[in-house]
C-alpha cells in the first residue's frame, strides 16, 4: 500500500480535512488512516503507522500538548475553586488536596490526547514533511 503522504500520491495536493484530523488524533489514531495507534506508550510517538505506513516521525508537537492542558486544566480549576469555596466553604487541606488529585487526573487524561490532536493539525496543515 503506498502511503498517501507519498510524493507521488496524486492525493498529495488535495486539502485535507481538519476536524476530522484532530478528532482522530485525539483518540490517538493516525490521522491518515484512522486505525493505526500515533502512540507508543504514554506519550511517544511511533515512527509510523502500523496500518497505513504514515511516517509519523515528521510530527513536531514538542511542548505543545502540555501548554494547551495547563490552559484548560488551569481555567476549569479557578472556576471550579471560586465555585467551590463560594458554595460549599471546604477546610484549606480540602481544597488543596481535592484539587490537586482532580488537576493531576485531568492533565493526565488531557495531554496524550492532546498530543494526539497536534499530530492530527500537522498533518491536515501538512506541516513538517507530513
Ligand atoms: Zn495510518
Amino acid at each position: 500500500m503506498v502511503p498517501t503522504d507519498s510524493p507521488t500520491d496524486p492525493r498529495q495536493a488535495a486539502e485535507r480535512p481538519f476536524w476530522p484530523a484532530v478528532r482522530t488524533g485525539w483518540r490517538r489514531r493516525c490521522p491518515n488512516c484512522g486505525k493505526g495507534h500515533v502512540l507508543r506508550g504514554y506519550l511517544t510517538l511511533k515512527s509510523e503507522c502500523e496500518e497505513c505506513g504514515l511516517d509519523l516521525s515528521k510530527a513536531r508537537a514538542d511542548d505543545g500538548p502540555a501548554y494547551v492542558t495547563i490552559l484548560i486544566v488551569g481555567h476549569l480549576a479557578v472556576a471550579t475553586m471560586l465555585h467551590v469555596f463560594i458554595a460549599y466553604r471546604p477546610g484549606p487541606w480540602e481544597m488543596a488536596i481535592g484539587f490537586t488529585l482532580g488537576a493531576t487526573a485531568l492533565s493526565l487524561y488531557l495531554l496524550p490526547r492532546l498530543k494526539g490532536a497536534f499530530v492530527g493539525l500537522q498533518w491536515a496543515k501538512r506541516m513538517h514533511g507530513f
